[in-house]
């Protein structure tokens, strides 16, 4: 979470600070700030609650020269969202500090600092470091020595840059638990919590690994492990496109990812199939020998990639024939579970970084596990350091904080390890060759599923005045009705409820009035005869339903029902083409509702903190 940006260059920065933290906007969105060393000498910081765009006009009102500076959009974790918590954050008028995580003992931390004559002027756990650094400053003669010294005092995760007045020609970084990369420039070098927002500068990038502290200054960078020792840490060109930050054509980010789709869909299937397989080297050099063995699968995972996971149980135990559990990561990490023989843990993650994902990895390593994959989007980020084995989703950087072209490029790479295991189980050859030629019909089929997008946006008019909704499906669109709930409240904060169908008689249809909009999607397969059954229950009533379905289907639009018809399309892709209809109904509901598609209220992307 939270955007964080740094530089120590020639050049002033301050312009290309604030396009980093514009770029990384969608990390954190409720106040900004930014520090630069003057060449009067002076450490000059602006903070501003709310968008990046007001600071932003601030410094433009106020220009600040200078090289060396460092700057944050934040999502507050400790104190409300204000001016005197945004970061960065500082000790006197010398060290500025900004940070991306938690400070778990920064109560204990900040009683103690009192003690020794600091005063506080935020409710952060962040300011301890900036008082800390300046404590071990008398006690240590450089910058980076007292900020080895500072991060050997804290619990929690941090990525943290440090700036001190009296010496431009640094900054110090220190990484625990929350990502920071390096940009390596020509006599100039800058820090980021993500590659995306220093792309305008610069394309190579180190990559800063647990426990890390750096110093950089223009012409080096010094990195330290965990021990102090000296280390390197490779620097690679970056793949990410440059335009990734950009809206293009739209109004906002989410819709071009929406509209993205079909290309991300292409190019997560490239090069992965061949002659009727999927090639299995896909999820890693080894994956081959790796999978062969696998008899069970557990998926752990947060928030919609979680739902990516729920739909990937339907497919592994009826197509690959071994059986599958699903969990929330915050749950499995925190309860004692059971290991079946012959189990592949599989994380799934956009980022790479969600904090409980990794725990749930680094502790499933050690309970005996045969081995771990993780399905994630972003090269060089922690899940895929350390797993065994990774499926690089290259869906390209998504910038909304409600997830669309992830998910639906996960459940692409989840179908391909469905077929990577299911052909030393129960998966055929027939069957595996129907999987993957739906597979390769995906990007044309997603296509076709866009050009519902007017008639979606027709019908969002009706979800203007309701505060309530309930999606349905059943089997591997249960999961699909979840997500379209969860996309819904997300966006346009309507409360929205997902069940499977079944269970709606077991309480649900309590609910049922005109003001509470069902939103169904079919299923193309046997369950389908017992959806409508579960729609007549809805009917009686006197719901008000929304059916997305298959022009097979045979649903007809009446006074109670409205029908949407979906492209037709193999039962192997259909979780991944119903999805894309009802991203669009989230989309366009919040248009009418008026808000903030790309950075709903109270939210982030990347979350890496528990
Ligand atoms: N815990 C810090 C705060 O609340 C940092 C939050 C962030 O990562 O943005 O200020």
């Amino acid at each position: 979470m939270c955007g964080i940006v740094g530089a120590v260059a020639q050049r002033d920065v301050a312009e290309i600070l604030l396009e980093g933290l514009r770029r990384l906007e969608y990390r954190g969105y409720d106040s900004a700030g930014i520090a630069v060393t003057t060449p009067e000498g002076e450490l000059k910081r602006l903070r501003r609650l709310g968008k990046v765009q007001e600071l932003t006009d601030a410094v433009h009102s106020q220009p600040m020269a200078g090289g060396t500076g460092i700057a944050h959009t934040r999502w507050a974790t400790h104190g409300e969202p204000s001016e005197a918590n945004a970061h960065p954050h500082m000790s006197g008028s010398d060290i500025a500090v900004v940070h991306n995580g938690i400070i778990e003992n920064h109560e204990a931390l900040r009683e103690s600092l009192k003690e020794a004559g600091y005063a506080f002027t935020s409710q952060t756990d962040t300011e301890v470091i900036a008082h800390l650094v300046d404590l071990e400053l008398t006690r240590h003669d450089t910058l980076l020595s007292a900020v080895q010294a500072t991060v050997k005092q804290l619990e929690g995760a941090y990525g943290t840059v440090v700036m001190d007045r009296r010496d431009p020609s640094r900054v110090v970084v220190a990484r625990s638990g929350s990502p920071l990369v390096i940009g390596y420039g020509m006599g100039e070098h800058f820090i980021a919590s993500d590659q995306l927002a220093l792309l305008p500068v610069t394309r190579r990038f180190a990559f800063l690994e647990e426990g890390d502290v750096a110093e950089v200054t223009r012409f080096d960078v010094n990195i330290f492990d965990v021990n102090g020792d000296p280390v390197t840490r490779d620097v690679k060109e970056s793949e990410v496109s440059h335009d990734a930050g950009d809206k293009g054509q739209y109004r906002h980010y989410m819709m071009k990812e929406i509209h993205e789709q079909p290309v991300a869909l292409q190019r997560t299937l490239e090069g992965r199939i061949a002659n009727g397989h999927v090639v299995a080297s896909a999820f890693g050099e080894n994956a081959e020998a790796l999978l062969k063995d696998v008899k069970h699968v557990q998926i752990i995972a947060c928030g919609t990639s979680y739902h990516a996971g729920l739909v990937a149980r339907y497919w592994f135990e009826q197509w690959a024939g071994v059986s599958c559990n699903v969990e929330i990561a915050s749950e499995f990490r925190y309860r004692r579970s059971h290991v079946f023989e012959n189990s592949l843990l599989v994380t799934i993650s956009q980022s790479g970084e969600t904090a409980d994902t990794l725990a749930a990895l680094r502790l499933a390593k050690e309970m005996g596990y045969m081995a771990s994959l993780t399905i994630c989007n972003v090269p060089g980020s922690s899940l895929v350091r350390e797993s065994d084995m990774a499926y690089m989703m290259k869906a390209g950087a998504e910038i909304g904080v409600a997830s669309t072209k992830a998910f639906t490029v996960q459940l692409a790479g989840l179908l391909m390890l469905v077929g990577a295991i299911g052909r030393h189980n129960a998966l055929d050859a027939q069957t595996e060759h129907a999987l993957v030629s739906a597979l390769q019909s995906l990007p044309a089929k997603l296509e076709q599923t866009l050009a519902m997008a007017e008639d979606i946006e027709a019908l969002a008019e009706d979800f203007a005045d309701k505060h309530h909704s309930l999606f349905l499906g059943r089997g591997e669109q249960s999961p699909i009705a979840m997500e379209g709930a969860l996309k819904l409240k997300e966006i346009s904060y309507i409360h929205a409820e997902a069940y499977a169908a079944g269970e709606l008689k077991h309480g649900p249809l309590a609910l049922i009035d005109a003001e509470m909009p069902v939103i169904v999607v079919a299923p193309n397969n046997e369950l389908l005869e017992k959806l409508k059954s579960n729609v007549e229950e809805v009917r009686a009533r006197g719901g008000l339903m929304y059916v997305f379905a298959d022009t097979n289907a045979h649903f007809s639009s009446d006074d109670t029902m409205k029908v949407l018809n979906v492209p037709h399309c193999d039962e192997f892709i259909a979780p991944i083409v119903y999805t894309l209809p009802l991203q669009l109904l989230s989309y366009y509901v919040a248009l009418i509702k008026g808000t903030d598609v790309d950075q709903p209220r109270n939210l982030a992307k990347s979350v890496t903190v528990e």
